[in-house]
Formats: C-alpha cells, structure tokens, sequence
C-alpha cells in the first residue's frame, strides 16, 4: 500500500509531502477563516514547520446557537486560496452542502471534509456523495457525535458507492453524557474498529477530542501510539482573539513545540499497541460486568441475611457453603479454571457476604 500522503494526495504539493513514508499527515490551520491577514499571517507561520502537509481552514462554521460567527462563506474561500499560493500548503475545508463542494472546487480546495454534525444525516451524506461523483479529491469523513460506528460506515459506503476512492476518517471524539475531561469523549474503541473493518486512514482531530490546550499533547501522543495516520489541530496566529473555538486553539509556535515532543513509532509497534487497546477495553467491559454482578449478589446476600434474621436461622450453613464450592470448582474445572483460583476468588465471595449478613443480624428494628 501506498503511504497516506501518496494515498490521498496525488494532488497536492509535493513539497510537503512526507519524505518518510511513515511520518504522519499534520492538518493544521484555524478553526475558521476570519480575515484575509488571519489566515495569511497562520498559513506563512505553518509553512516553516516542516511535519505540517496541509492547511485547514472553517469557511462555513455549523454552529449550536444562531447569531454567532456563521464563516466567511466565498469571500472566505478566496483569502485561503491566496494562503495556499502564498505559504505553498495545500488547502482543505469542512463542506456540509452540494453549493459548498462546488464553491470549494471553484477556488482550488485540495481535500474536503464531512463535519461531525453533517454525517449523522445520511440525506446530507448522500447528496454530498453526489455532488462528487467523478470528483478525484480527498474526502475526509469525520465521526458523528454520538457514537454510532455504523452511522460512520455508513457515511464512508455513499461515497464509496459513487465512486470517491480517496478516503479518510476524522477522528474527532464523541458527544458523551458523562462528566469528562474531554470536549468529545475520545472512546478510541471505535476509530479502532472503523479503521480494521474499512481499512482506512485514520486522523485524530485532537482539538475537537480536547476542547482545551492542556490535553493536546497527552492527546496527541496516544492517537500516535494507536496507529493514527494524521492529526488535525487547530491553529490561529492569536487564538486568544479566535472567534470560534479559542479555548482549544494553539499558536503555529506552540505547534511546533508540540511536535517536536511527541514520539512517533514505526508503523509496526503503533499497530501492535492498537490491537492491544482493542482487547484492553474489552477487559475493561468484562471487568465492569464483573463488578455489577459482585454487587448484584451482595445484594441478594442482604436480602438472604434479612430473611434469616426474621425466621432466626443462623448465618453459616457449612454444608450448603462446601457443596456451593466443590460445584464451582468443578464448572470451574470444565471451563478451564483452576481449582485454586476458583476456590480463593468464591471464599472471598462468601466471606463478603457472611461479613453483610452478620452486620444485619447484628442491627435490631
Ligand atoms: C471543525 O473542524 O472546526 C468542526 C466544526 O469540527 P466538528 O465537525 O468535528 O465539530
Ligand atoms: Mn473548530
């Protein structure tokens, strides 16, 4: 297979493309086009760093509340072709529309990409998909919010169907109900499982996962130690005066820092990390099932306590308790459990459980 680059790029600038076949693609670029100086003075300053293959940049922002900064739409597309000239970076944008794709290719765009609220509407995706149909350019599909592999898949089959070959995925996290420390709950489970049944690159947008400059780098280095092909970052000359997502964007300084403190694996031990991560988490579901269930039986050892109690049996039935054990040791046994191990984690079970029972035996009404 063909590096990333060569994969998805055949028309971009080769002179920023990755001499090392393994090098990751670096995406960065502000988070929207505000100003033809904005985006002028960010593309020159990533241009010097040599690990940055392509400038990004929001022309049309989705946003969650009407009245904010919605992008620059055309006039936007015209600043970011002049920084594609000027800095000598090929330009990507988010399109959500078929005017938007035509808009883009109308001023040169080199790749596109399918934003995370577009993707959960397969109507969009699919006129998307049309409006591109015998369009050789880069298409990147990033994850819908919520967490539907198959809604993913699903994006990357329309255009398959019409023929777009050159595919990526961004991996942008995941809108989650839990407390996180994340924007977007990174759940790296799935882009793993989207890139082994697609085999299809994969980009970390690490600024959308973080939602904050802190995690960035830790952020960074674990999409690189799981076989990532790419990040996305978001960069703005003052990110401070952004006028969308400040919070998580970095100077193209503070990228270069960033970079240069990563480590990047070959290939070969990224790959052996991520299928390792494929079957942590799964331990770490099993795990959890295993503690619910723990709990579930404490409960019903309460409930056999109170029972108890109210009828004055005594707590210890030596003999259910021994016949109980020599069961699972030998369910155990067929299951390929050894004795000893069945034997030590079912007595600290009973012990648990005689613990419960004696303290409500203990307690009067
Ligand atoms: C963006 O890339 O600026 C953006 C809007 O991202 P997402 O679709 O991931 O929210
Ligand atoms: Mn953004």
């Amino acid at each position: 297979m063909a590096n990333t680059y060569t994969q998805l790029y055949t028309q971009a600038d080769s002179s920023h493309a990755p001499t090392n076949q393994e090098a990751p693609l670096i995406l960065a670029g502000p988070c929207s086009v505000e100003s033809e100086e904005q985006i002028l003075a960010t593309a020159q300053a990533l241009a010097q760093i040599p690990e940055v293959t392509m400038l990004r940049g929001g022309i049309w922002k989705p946003r969650t509340r009407p009245d904010a900064f919605e992008g620059r739409g055309e006039e936007g597309l015209v600043w970011l072709r002049e920084a594609k000239q000027e800095a000598g970076l090929p330009i990507a944008t988010e399109v959500a529309t078929p005017e938007h794709v035509e808009l883009a290719l109308k001023y040169d765009v080199d790749a596109l990409w399918v934003g995370a609220r577009t993707v959960v509407n397969p109507f969009s995706v699919q006129q998307l998909a049309e409006a591109l149909k015998g369009v050789d350019i880069p298409v990147f599909i990033k994850n819908p919010v919520s967490p539907d592999l198959q809604l993913w898949i699903g994006a990357f089959e329309r255009f398959q169907k019409v023929g777009v070959t050159k595919l990526a995925a961004i991996h942008r996290g995941f809108s989650y109900y839990k407390e996180s420390p994340y924007r977007n709950a990174p759940m790296w489970e799935i882009p793993i499982e989207l890139s082994q049944r697609l085999n299809v690159p994969i980009i970390t947008d690490i600024s959308h996962i973080c939602g904050n400059r802190e995690l960035l780098q830790a952020t960074a280095q674990k999409a690189l130690d799981l076989a990532t092909d790419g990040l996305m970052i978001e960069c703005h000359i003052d990110p401070d005066a952004a006028l969308t997502d400040a919070k998580q964007q970095i100077t193209p300084e503070e990228l270069k820092a960033l970079l240069a403190s990563l480590t990047f694996r070959s290939k070969q031990s990224r790959n052996v990390e991520r299928d390792l991560a494929g079957l942590r988490s799964e331990i770490d579901d099993i795990d959890s099932e295993l503690l619910q269930l723990l709990a579930r039986r404490m409960e019903v050892s309460a409930q056999i306590g109170e029972y108890k109690k109210q009828n004055n049996v005594t707590v210890v039935q030596m003999d259910r308790w021994k016949k109980i054990l020599a069961d699972h040791v030998a369910t155990g046994a067929d299951l390929g459990l050894s004795k000893e191990m069945i034997t030590e984690v079912f007595e600290a079970i009973h012990q648990e459980s005689i613990e419960r029972q004696s303290r409500i035996m203990e307690t009067t009404h």
